[in-house]
């Protein structure tokens, strides 16, 4: 095997944006491929080419292909000269590869030296296979199927196929905040909207010294599953605890979740203000908790006006999260114990439907502002790279 070819629905539907869209999936395919030993990666025809090396991790190149956001499906075999009799003998050593029922041959051709319709070069290439191998074509449900491609003076041959992950290129709809918590949802919602192009950044507030390091630990772990995905990413480390301790002191304690929650929207949009980032991005799931009803959503949300939350799972239910987190790989982690800052000095019964007058009575004793560019100034940043 020495070549791929990825294919991508979406972009190819951009119109005039479609280069830059292409653009961001071959820069993000280099990117993740480094170090596996891929030769070139290079558009064309509406595809992307990827030629490896002859030592390259060939394994390792599908695998991280399949991870890169915009790719439909990747072939991976063989590269061929516009050449008939070269293409009959890849296709016959690739169906030799695999003991198979029925095949079938699918040739494209978009600009190709070859001059032969794709459809005489099924047929060529498939009376080919049938004089070395005993075996009947199914055009409607082959066992196997050799897929051709062919543009310019270059092709490839291939009869395995990888599904991608679909969505658009990390970065060409902007960038964004995570609020990560060590969750199930928030790492599942991260990764819906890099998927559709959001370059994400994460931020996670912890509890220490109340709690220990392992929030922490988990957002930094996740965070590296994600960048997987993403290639890059950073994780803001904020101190919630003086400022929980605050609320824990001037506030009712059924207002305590939601006023953690305000602040540290508040504190998250101080930061995208800074950074530049576009939205926010959490993972709340309507009525999952008590601290996202509508109504404390919507008090949420009342804290930092003009400032766009997204929250991609808001209409999923919690085992459709948990079956993508584990697809993408977060499960595990995010199913570990860890010590959460929400849940120090947790009321017993929180408000379910609190109003942002209530919430604005509970802060009414806090300087807020102080609070916020405390928490801020505290803050570490991490640099998460893959591989
Ligand atoms: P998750 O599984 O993502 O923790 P959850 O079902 O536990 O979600 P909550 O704890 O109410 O729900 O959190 C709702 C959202 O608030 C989270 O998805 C996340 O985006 C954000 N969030 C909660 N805690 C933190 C935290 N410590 N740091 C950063 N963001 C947080
Ligand atoms: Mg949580």
């Amino acid at each position: 095997m020495d070549a791929l070819i990825a294919h991508y629905h979406e972009i190819g539907l951009k119109g005039r944006n479609r280069m830059f869209f292409e653009d961001a999936l071959v820069k993000n395919l280099r990117r993740a491929l480094e170090g596996t030993g891929y030769k070139r990666v290079q558009r064309n025809y509406g595809r992307v080419l990827i030629e490896l090396n002859p030592d390259a991790d060939t394994e390792e190149v599908i695998a991280r292909s399949a991870r890169v956001f915009g790719i439909a499906y990747i072939g991976a075999g063989v590269q061929v000269p516009p050449d008939l009799e070269r293409i009959k003998e890849v296709s016959l050593a690739l169906l030799k590869d695999e003991p198979f029922t029925s095949f079938a041959i699918r040739a494209r051709r978009q600009n190709s030296r070859l001059e032969m319709k794709s459809n005489l070069i099924n047929v060529e290439v498939g009376s080919h296979v049938q004089g070395a191998i005993e075996a009947p074509v199914d055009l409607s449900n082959p066992d196997a199927t050799v897929w051709i491609e062919l543009f310019d003076d270059s092709g490839v041959v291939y009869r395995r196929r990888v599904k991608g992950p679909g969505g658009l290129p990390v970065g060409v709809s902007g960038r964004m905040l995570a609020l990560l918590s060590g969750g199930i949802d928030s790492p599942v919602a991260a990764w819906r909207l890099a998927r559709r192009g959001a370059s994400v950044d994460f931020v996670h507030f912890h509890g220490q010294p109340f709690t220990d390091p392992s929030s922490v630990r988990q957002a930094q772990e996740l965070a590296g599953v994600l960048a997987r995905y993403q290639l890059k990413a950073k994780l803001h480390l904020i101190p919630l605890a003086d400022a929980q301790r605050e609320i824990v002191t001037h506030a009712a304690s059924s207002m305590r979740v939601v006023l953690y929650r305000r602040t540290m929207v508040r504190i998250a949009a101080a930061l995208a203000d800074e950074m530049g980032y576009k939205a926010l991005i959490t993972g709340d799931s309507l009525g999952q908790v008590a601290s996202q009803t509508i109504e404390n959503i919507k008090t949420v949300d009342d804290a930092i006006p003009g400032v766009e939350i997204l929250r991609p799972l808001i209409g999923n239910d919690k085992q459709e999260i948990i079956d993508l987190a584990i697809e993408i790989g977060t499960y595990d982690i995010s199913t570990r114990a860890y010590q959460d800052c929400c849940v120090l000095f947790e009321p017993r019964s929180p408000a379910t439907r609190s109003k942002v007058e209530q919430a604005e009575l509970g802060e009414s004793e806090l300087d807020i502002d102080a609070l916020v560019g405390k928490a801020l100034a505290a803050r570490e940043t991490i640099q998460i790279n893959f591989p």
